[in-house]
């Protein structure tokens, strides 16, 4: 058996310390799950079942530097998360079983075309425009969480060009980390290779061609762009 056009590469990442890699199967992210965000965003900070969308394992790029301005937007703009990456799928999977899915983490910014985003919620239609386009996700190397352990708190922050602009407590997330696994692997049968973006705090803002963004989840990693 031949495959008839060539074969799309694994999207991978690299394993931190290691000359190993992860190979990355979908990547779900959570929507508004920090309550400062959500209401910079103009919604209700209360606790509303979580959401999720998709980016594609391939608009994944691997440890920052130069990021080109996409194109079909101008109002592009970082989002700072903690990733968690499973090494364990499952249906149903209970929240307090959950962490045991868990390889481990990294850093990510879930770069949105707001404008796109916003034309969309407007309309009602889905967001992958404003969110699953090429290179939206740079990401860090994961780490392994026998080195890192299960982060539930820590600060993490992102400067733009060495101005503070998102300053949160991953204790800040309105859905936990088992809790938003255990919700989604009830709508989802979840895999080996799975990422979930676990939403991101209060101060997303745009970029502009020539900005240098630095996002720190102290203790798991920090990753740096520049827009280009
Ligand atoms: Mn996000």
């Amino acid at each position: 058996m031949a495959y008839v056009i060539p074969q799309p590469p694994q999207s991978a990442l690299p394993v931190a310390g290691t000359d190993d890699s992860f190979p990355v199967r979908r990547v779900y992210c959570v929507g508004r799950n920090y309550a400062e965000h959500a209401i910079e965003m103009g919604h209700d900070p209360n606790r509303e079942p979580p959401f999720f969308f998709q980016k594609c394992p391939d608009n994944l790029a691997v440890g920052g530097g130069d990021w080109p301005y996409p194109v079909a937007s101008n109002d592009v703009h970082w989002e700072l998360e903690l990733v968690v990456g499973l090494k364990e799928g499952g249906t149903d999977i209970p929240a307090a079983k959950a962490l045991d899915h868990v390889y481990g983490y990294a850093v990510a910014l879930d770069m949105t075309r707001r404008d796109l985003q916003g034309a969309a919620k407007k309309m009602g239609r889905p967001w992958d425009t404003g969110k699953a386009f090429e290179l939206s996700a740079p990401c860090t190397a994961i780490h392994p969480a026998s080195e890192v352990g299960h982060p539930s708190e820590g600060r993490i922050w992102l400067e733009c060009n060495g101005e503070i602009r998102q300053d949160g407590d991953l204790n800040q997330m309105i859905w936990k980390i088992p809790e938003m696994i255990e919700y989604l692997s009830g709508l989802f049968t979840l895999a080996p290779g799975d990422l979930i973006l676990t939403g991101t705090p209060a101060g997303v803002g745009p970029v502009q061609r020539g900005d240098t963004l630095h996002g720190v989840v102290d203790g798991v990693d920090e990753l740096t762009i520049k827009v280009v």
